[in-house]
């Protein structure tokens, strides 16, 4: 069984090195949309995979992302400067902040997140399925476990600069996974 909860968050970046000027070159937003897809092979006391509820934590570290301007660790070192000059909300992520480059940080990070979860209601085997996370109305990106091999970071390298950190309430699943 599958199920899926959707978030949404207003972001703004530079995804440099892509092929339209316009991205490469502006910083730019969109109102992202991020699909949640989780599964299991056994329903809870209350038939469900998961009440959504329990997705709290996921969806404080996707809010995150919320009226905040996300950085390629790799983003030029005066551009860096600029923005946390001007930026309350600054995340540094070490991938590329395109539709992919989130996609992959987000079941990344989902998955450590769900893994950890505490069970409550008879919960078994859940398991995160996809993250789908579109950009735009027309198009999006969708990861999955066999994309996790592409993974070459780890939590160290996810930053939340204090703009972000002091509105979260509970900072429990951050240190959970090993975040800094
Ligand atoms: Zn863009």
């Amino acid at each position: 069984m599958i199920i899926r909860k959707k978030f949404r968050f207003e972001g703004a970046h530079i995804v440099r090195n892509c092929t339209s000027r316009r991205c490469r070159e502006n910083i730019h937003g969109h109102s992202y949309e991020v699909e949640v897809f989780l599964k299991s092979n056994h329903l809870d006391n209350g038939f469900m995979v998961m009440d959504f509820v329990l997705l709290h934590d996921v969806a404080e570290f996707i809010h995150s992302f919320d009226h905040a301007f996300t950085l390629w660790d790799k983003e030029l070192e005066e551009v860096k400067q600029a923005i946390y000059t001007i930026n309350v909300r600054v995340t540094e992520i070490p991938v590329s902040p395109s539709a992919e480059g989130y996609a992959l940080l987000f079941f990344f990070v989902i998955n450590q997140i769900i893994s950890k979860a505490i069970h409550v209601n008879g919960e078994q085997n859940v398991q995160l399925h996809a993250v789908r996370v579109h950009e735009t109305q027309s198009g999006y990106a969708e990861s999955s476990m066999e994309d996790l091999a592409m993974v070459n970071f780890s939590m160290n390298e996810v930053k939340f600069n204090d703009g972000i950190k002091k509105e979260w309430k509970d900072k429990t699943w951050w240190n959970l996974i090993g975040g800094i």
